[in-house]
């Protein structure tokens, strides 16, 4: 016999469980047993993609010539839709080749990336509270993330100037996403151009995650990194179809920017994956090249959302600001109460989950996460037993 040491390898001892999972269990526990719940804690897109994209799957589908194994770098015209998007809606000009590469969704390249850019015992710059993949990314790779506090007396931007220069020197990549996760924070112009000079003087990799670039309120227009002088040369951008075209579950991102991390990234991923089904590549296409003016309708109906959202938590007493980007509203848990405890509390007693600011990282104790991807009628509902808890 073969003697097993215990199947999972020690380093998953240093990585945290996906934290939701263990909620999902009791969320499925308390449905079994009768009660309604309403989930406010997740950010997925409840919104159907748009026709236009799901017919070109199913057209691409019945071609068989995408039933063969897809090239590892995507299809050209893909590269090209990309790089075409970047032009049109930032003005940031990409060569498709070079400085283009499609992910199976953006996860799986924020997760590979630290592979790529990093060497044991590195440091990786990670947001906290953030996006649990920057994290976990460094830890399987053998980095190690240090977390940089997003606080709200500087919006929710990180004070990049007290991070010690001893931490600095050994780090290697720094991570940014805005519009913000879970925070609904936007960043300033200056806060990009202040993170470019920063990777410039120590040599650091920015990657910036901007999943949320194309779900902005009240006329808030989201930039790239990649505007910013300097930066093509220090970072690369993560997007993703996911949220702004309610893709969610087609999986399909992309990397942008800086050529030389772009190939390291295209290197790992060539001996993990395969490359994109096809058929998803095309819809990929069909939607960064065709018509995005349902763009704004959608955002017009997260901000009804956000508003009775806001509304609603801080006639609860829970204070919040209007978040003006993301799908996310960030709220103070009333004072005496973890957000884990008052986040359980809120479920048990008012069927209404809203995530722990905790579950991404220790800085965001005392906040809660509520999500705009649930019809308006659900999320009146939860606020209206919210109210009279
Ligand atoms: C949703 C989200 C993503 C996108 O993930 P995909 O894998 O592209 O679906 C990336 N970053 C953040 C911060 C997110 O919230």
């Amino acid at each position: 016999m073969i003697a097993v040491r215990g199947k999972a390898a020690r380093r998953l001892g240093r990585i945290p469980r996906y934290p939701f999972a263990d909620v999902v269990r009791r969320i499925t526990e308390l449905e079994a047993q009768g009660v309604d719940v309403i989930n406010l804690g997740i950010g997925s897109p409840d919104l159907p993609t748009p026709p236009h994209i799901v017919e070109a799957l199913r057209e691409a589908a019945l071609d068989p010539v995408t039933h063969r194994y897809p090239g590892y770098a995507g299809l050209p015209e893909l590269r090209q839709a990309i790089a075409g998007y970047y032009a049109r809606r930032f003005g940031v000009t990409l060569d498709p080749d070079s400085q283009v590469l499609p992910l199976i969704g953006s996860k799986e390249g924020i997760a590979h990336a630290p592979l790529a850019w990093t060497d044991p015992g590195d440091v990786v710059l990670v947001p906290d509270p953030g996006y649990p993949a920057y994290a976990a990314g460094a830890l399987l790779a053998g980095a190690e993330p240090h977390p940089v506090p997003l606080r709200p007396e500087t919006g929710f931007l990180p004070n990049l100037e007290v991070i010690p220069v001893e931490t600095l020197a050994r780090a290697r990549l720094l991570w940014l996403n805005y519009p913000n996760n879970p925070t609904g924070a936007v960043a300033t112009g200056d806060f990009f151009r202040q993170a470019i000079a920063l990777a410039r003087e120590y040599g650091l990799l920015i990657a910036h995650d901007a999943a949320y670039c194309d779900v902005t309120y009240d006329g808030y227009v989201a930039p790239s990194i990649l505007e910013f002088p300097g930066a093509e040369q220090v970072a690369v951008e993560f997007n993703s179809l996911s949220k702004t075209y309610n893709m969610g579950g087609w999986r399909v991102g992309m990397a942008v920017g800086n050529a030389e991390a772009l190939a390291a990234l295209a290197q790992v991923k060539s001996n993990v994956d395969t490359g994109i089904f096809p058929g998803v590549q095309r819809a990929a296409i069909a939607a960064l090249t065709g018509d995005h003016s349902f763009i704004s309708e959608r955002n017009a109906v997260y901000q009804r959302r956000r508003d009775l959202l806001v509304e609603g938590l801080q006639a609860a007493g829970l204070a919040c600001d209007w978040p003006r980007a993301t799908l996310y509203v960030w709220a103070q848990v009333p004072a005496g109460w973890t957000s884990a405890d008052f986040a359980h509390h809120v479920l048990e007693q008012a069927g209404v989950w809203l995530t722990p600011g905790t579950f991404f990282g220790a800085h965001g104790e005392g906040y809660l996460r509520a999500s705009v991807t649930t019809p308006e009628e659900r999320i009146q509902e939860a606020m209206e037993r919210l109210g009279s808890l």
